[in-house]
């Protein structure tokens, strides 16, 4: 999941990109309305956290342009104008969420869960086999074991099995769970699969992430239970 923080007060995007960063989500800041506009054409984002007074345009400027595309993604507007007007003027023009500055960041998180769910509504835990993953409580189970991950080996399981079956390129598993800041390489994901690979299937039969030659990765339960496709080393990197 990738979030974008619209904000041009420097002390509460940090803040904001902290506590979202730590909930396990990749996040980039814009501190303007056109750097946001560039980010949100450039890149593609799960849900957009929106201030209103930016020092280039209104923010509801951002939400307009937004919406004039065809697929936008969730906006969430945090203002410190939380007038009924401002409010209801938002929601007219497109927000899906409108919180009010001062806000508590656990308020903030849930109304961010809450979007994040509304367009996948039966997704709050998925499953692949034994394998459960808990979106809510961010906990993995495999079988009767409780598995611990990291922040972003819990980001690549999740993506993965929100696209059970389909295979993934490295550079898609990039975009998804890191943010722009981060410009390595994509093989940096080679080693989260592994890493994943040793807590959720080296010790069970059934290997349930797969290695699609010249593509990526996958999550799907395999035909032949016992193999597990060689590792992609001398495969051409992206
Ligand atoms: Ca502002």
């Amino acid at each position: 999941m990738r979030l974008l923080v619209v904000e041009d007060e420097k002390r509460i995007a940090d803040f904001l990109c902290r506590g979202l960063q730590g909930a396990g989500y990749a996040v980039d800041a814009a501190a303007t309305g056109a750097a946001a506009l560039e980010n949100i054409h450039s890149a593609d984002y799960d849900l957009v956290i929106l201030d209103l007074m930016l020092p280039d345009m209104d923010g509801l400027k951002v939400l307009e342009k937004v919406r004039n595309r065809k697929v936008g993604p969730p906006v969430l507007i945090l203002s410190a104008r939380g007038g009924l007007d401002d409010r209801v003027k938002g929601l007219e023009q497109g927000a899906d969420d409108y919180l009010v500055k001062p806000f508590a960041f656990v308020e903030l998180l849930a109304r961010v869960r809450a979007l994040l769910r509304r367009g996948q509504p039966a997704l709050e835990k998925l499953q692949v086999a034994d394998l459960t993953l808990d979106c809510i409580r961010r906990k993995v189970i495999r079988g009767a074991e409780t598995i611990d991950l990291a922040p972003k080996e819990f980001g690549i399981l999740e993506y993965m099995m929100r696209n059970r079956g389909r295979p993934l390129s490295r550079t898609m598993i990039v975009e998804h769970v890191w943010d722009m800041d981060y410009d390595g390489l994509t093989n940096i994901v080679d080693v989260y699969i592994r890493h994943l690979r040793s807590k959720i299937d080296d010790r069970f039969p059934q290997k349930l992430i797969q290695t699609v030659r010249g593509i990526g990765y996958m999550i799907e339960v395999p035909e032949k239970p016992a193999e597990r496709p060689a590792e992609p080393v001398s495969e051409r990197q992206v």
